[in-house]
Formats: structure tokens, C-alpha cells, sequence
């Protein structure tokens, strides 16, 4: 425990330093001492000598003047492609292309003329190249000894003439990219620093800063109330379980305005349990907790934006472990809702974590949605990839709103399909319902299971992440490792609300 409790310390000290690497502000004109004017062009029809090339993100890097510093006097240009495909998504991933020349070549002050996205006929451009940059800068480095020290970037927009661009919205853009940030941080961290109880006591520190209210539920009071699915999942480990409930309020001046509850699946380390992963598949399980750091992520971005609406955060948090004590298959447990399952399965933990969260969810708040993100099947990785998430839901309007706000934040989703028929299953033999399935229809079982702790019509969607929550090689604007995936889909979503 003393081991453990040192990481832990030293570790708390660091959790509110702000992690977006690059500072961004309007500017009114280009500066004289910038380290890096950058400019975005569309690629020619017909290539020309020395123009950019073709596809998105390509830099062309001119030194301007000899110096001994490599980051002083560059022209950098970056290519938007051609102009008829340009979507925000492009600018976005050049902004991220932009961003990782910058930190690599430890520049201290870039300018970057965006007057090139005044011909587009879409508004929010440059707001995507904002976000691109912010995101791209991100890098988790804490746990190396040879880390470069952050550089102070600060990279001044200098937009064009027609250019819609507020300096408010360029604090928006970063804002939000913050939050994406600290969800991808957190998602980083290893089991051995992140457990339920270190990330309670984080999301604790967090709440302070942001200003949101927090409770956190210990497996005494977990117990008290009945929550056994989530107890049960994390009873091996020697950090407990914990339900973690993060509460903004909203701006809205409306009277008992229904919050939108978000939960999240946080499982800090999933060994499988007894149904025990093998030794692949177990690597990378630290990422089993990336729906809950979205969530987290969901929370302080609508701090930080002053969203309208009041959004309420559930993360269940749980390390799925063996011992002598650990759960097995065949137990059966009965649910905080009064359900009782049979594990089937003790890797299909995250429906059960999710269980007791859903039911805590609509025993304690009138929701106006209740939308949860989990890591939860391999099944969603089969169908879908890590291109799209599945979205699971119980209510068309929410479903085809999640769907729209994916396409714009580019965080995509496709719906999978909850027909009763399914449920037959998952139904019990000697309980209420099992854990799991078997192959068939795998994704959606874990869909079809959640929906059984839905009560009467909340509208309810469910995002399997487990594809898209980490990613296995760099990204344009997301190096190699947690996502974030979510937190700008959501806020998307809720400040259209
Ligand atoms: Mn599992
Ligand atoms: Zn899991």
C-alpha cells in the first residue's frame, strides 16, 4: 500500500496543472518576433513549383533567416488540400499537423494567418483550426525521465478580412480542446496511478477548480445501498470501487431544468477476472476507463463554456481484478435496481458497473437524457472499427441528435439496432438476466442489458467506445494513445440543447 500511496501523493500535485500545451489568441496584426508565421493554402489545381502539396497537412518549411536556433525565422505553409473538399475536419487536421511541428521544433511564439479560410463558404473554420492546434499539442510525457520541458508555445490567429472569428471563440476552441486534453491525460495514466480511489480523489481536486459540485460514493456507502454490481466487479481489488457524481448546474434561468446525465464506464484496469484475458489482450486495458475520463472531460468543458443546460457526470469506477475474494462465474448478484444476474462472464464487468450507475442515475435525478460511454465489447470493435462508435437507444430524437452532433465534431457514430428478440439472449436460467451471450450480436447484447435498467421512457442512448476510445498509431491531431472521444461530440450536443 505504501508504494502506492507515494505515487499517489506526488501525483495529486500535478492533477490541476493545466494541460493544453499551446496557448492561442487573436491577434490584430502579424508580430514582428514571432519564431514561425505560418499560412494555410488550398493545392493548386496543377502543382506549381514549390507550392504545397495535395493532401491535408503537408508542410512546406522555409528558413528565413540562419540561425542557430531551428524554430526562428520559418516560413511554415500548410496544405488544406484542394478547396472544394474542405471540410472543418480539414482544417481541423492541419491546425493538429501544425501544432506537433511547432512542439517538436520547441517554438515559443508561431502566427498563423488564417485569411486563406475567408473563400469557404461554412462557418466555424477558423474555430477548427483553433481547436486542431490545441489538440495537436497535446503529448503525455510526465512519466519519462528525458522529457522536453514544455515550451510556452502561444500561437497568435491572424485572421482575414471576412474572418467570423471573436476572440471568445478562440477561447471557446481552447477551452474545449482543455477538456479533450485532460481526458486523453487521464486516460494515460497508468493502473498503478489511477485507480477508482486516486481518481476520486483527482475528479475531487477537479471539481474545486471548476467549480462543480462533487460527491464521491465509497464502497461503505456503495454497500448501504445496494450497489453489489459495482461492488462486486471491484471487491478484488485493494482499491475499492467508487461512484463518483459531478453536478453543474447550467445557466439556464429556467426552474427545475432536467439536467442531462451523463455516465460514464470507468474501469481502471480490467484483467477480465476469472475470465481471465490472455496476455495481448490484457495490454492496454488502462484504457477501460476512457468513457468515464470523457465524461469528466464532458463536465469541465461545460463549466468552462457556461453551457445552458445543467449536465450531471456518474463515473463508475472499478478495478477488475483477482483474488480470493474476486467474483466468479456462476455467482449471481443482485443489482442496485432489485435485478439479479448470473456472471456468465467476469470481463463483461462494464455492463455491471453500468447497471448500478444507470439505476443511481434515475433514482436521483428527473433526467431530461441519459446518455452513458463505456469501453464495452470487442463486438463494436468488430463491426465498426475505430472509425465509428456504436450508438444504442431507446429514443429516436436523442439517437439522431447524438448522431448529427458526431458528424460535426467528427467523433462519429452509427446505430446499432435493441430489439426485444435480443433480450431472449441474455435471459437467466436461475436469475433475471446473464451477463453475457456468447459471439452472437455481441455489441448489442451489452445494448440490450443496459436498456433492461432503463425505467419506463427516460430517454436513454448508449455509446460503446471501445473502439475509438484509444488509438493504436498517431492521429492527425491525437498522438498515438486515449482519445478523448466524447467530449466534444457531447458538448456539441448539449450546447444545441
Ligand atoms: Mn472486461
Ligand atoms: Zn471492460
Amino acid at each position: 500500500m505504501a508504494r502506492g500511496e507515494r505515487v499517489h501523493v506526488c501525483d495529486l500535485i500535478q492533477v490541476c496543472k493545466e494541460v493544453a500545451a499551446v496557448k492561442i489568441e487573436l491577434a490584430s496584426a502579424r508580430r514582428a518576433t514571432v519564431d514561425v508565421a505560418i499560412d494555410l493554402e488550398f493545392a493548386p489545381d496543377k502543382p506549381t513549383p514549390g507550392g504545397v502539396g495535395k493532401s491535408v497537412g503537408e508542410l512546406r518549411v522555409v528558413e528565413r533567416r540562419s540561425t542557430r536556433k531551428p524554430h526562428v525565422g520559418v516560413a511554415l505553409t500548410v496544405s488544406l488540400g484542394a478547396r472544394d473538399d474542405c471540410t472543418p475536419e480539414t482544417i481541423r487536421r492541419a491546425g493538429g499537423t501544425v501544432a506537433r511541428w511547432l512542439s517538436t521544433h520547441q517554438a515559443r511564439r508561431g502566427s498563423a494567418d488564417v485569411s486563406a479560410l475567408d473563400s469557404l463558404d461554412f462557418d466555424g473554420a477558423a474555430n477548427a483550426f483553433c481547436e486542431g492546434l490545441a489538440l495537436g499539442a497535446f503529448r503525455f510525457d510526465r512519466h519519462k525521465t528525458k522529457r522536453k520541458p514544455a515550451s510556452g508555445l502561444t500561437v497568435d490567429i491572424v485572421p482575414g478580412r471576412q474572418t467570423r472569428l471573436t476572440a471568445a471563440a478562440v477561447k471557446r476552441a481552447a477551452a474545449l480542446a482543455e477538456s479533450v486534453n485532460l481526458a486523453r491525460e487521464w486516460g494515460h495514466e497508468p493502473p498503478n496511478v489511477v485507480n477508482p480511489v486516486s481518481l476520486a480523489a483527482r475528479i475531487v481536486r477537479l471539481a474545486r477548480a471548476s467549480k462543480l459540485k462533487c460527491k464521491v460514493l465509497d464502497h461503505r456507502q456503495l454497500a448501504r445501498m445496494n450497489a453489489n454490481a459495482i461492488l462486486q466487479v471491484g471487491v478484488a481489488s485493494k482499491t475499492p470501487s467508487r461512484l463518483i457524481v459531478l453536478e453543474y448546474p447550467g445557466t439556464t434561468k429556467a426552474r427545475n431544468a432536467k439536467p442531462v446525465v451523463l455516465v460514464g464506464k470507468a474501469i481502471t484496469f480490467d484483467t477480465g477476472g476469472y475470465s481471465l484475458k490472455d496476455k495481448n489482450g490484457i495490454v492496454g486495458m488502462k484504457y477501460d476507463k476512457c468513457g468515464g475520463m470523457a465524461v469528466i472531460g464532458a463536465l469541465k468543458a461545460a463549466a468552462a463554456l457556461k453551457v445552458k443546460t445543467p449536465v450531471v457526470g456518474i463515473i463508475a469506477a472499478a478495478e477488475n481484478m483477482i483474488s480470493g475474494e474476486a467474483y466468479r462465474p456462476n455467482d449471481i448478484v443482485k443489482t442496485m435496481s432489485g435485478k439479479t444476474v448470473e456472471i456468465i462472464s467476469t470481463d463483461a464487468e462494464g455492463r455491471m458497473v453500468l447497471a448500478d450507475a444507470l439505476t443511481y442515475a434515475q433514482k436521483h435525478y428527473k433526467a431530461r437524457a441519459v446518455i452513458d460511454l463505456a469501453t464495452l465489447t470487442g463486438g463494436v470493435v468488430v463491426a465498426l472499427g475505430s472509425t465509428r462508435a456504436g450508438l444504442f437507444s431507446n429514443n429516436d430524437a436523442l439517437a439522431d441528435r447524438l448522431f448529427a452532433s458526431g458528424e460535426r465534431a467528427h467523433e462519429r457514430l452509427w446505430r446499432l439496432p435493441l430489439d426485444d428478440e435480443y433480450l431472449d439472449l441474455i435471459k437467466g436460467d436461475d436469475s433475471d438476466l446473464k451477463n453475457s451471450g456468447g459471439r452472437h450480436a455481441h455489441p448489442i447484447i451489452g445494448g440490450i442489458f443496459l436498456k433492461q435498467f432503463i425505467e419506463g421512457k427516460t430517454p436513454w442512448a448508449h455509446l460503446d467506445i471501445a473502439g475509438v476510445g484509444d488509438t493504436e498509431k498517431d492521429l492527425p491531431y491525437c498522438p498515438k494513445g486515449a482519445t478523448g472521444f466524447g467530449v466534444r461530440l457531447l458538448i456539441d450536443y448539449l450546447a444545441g440543447l
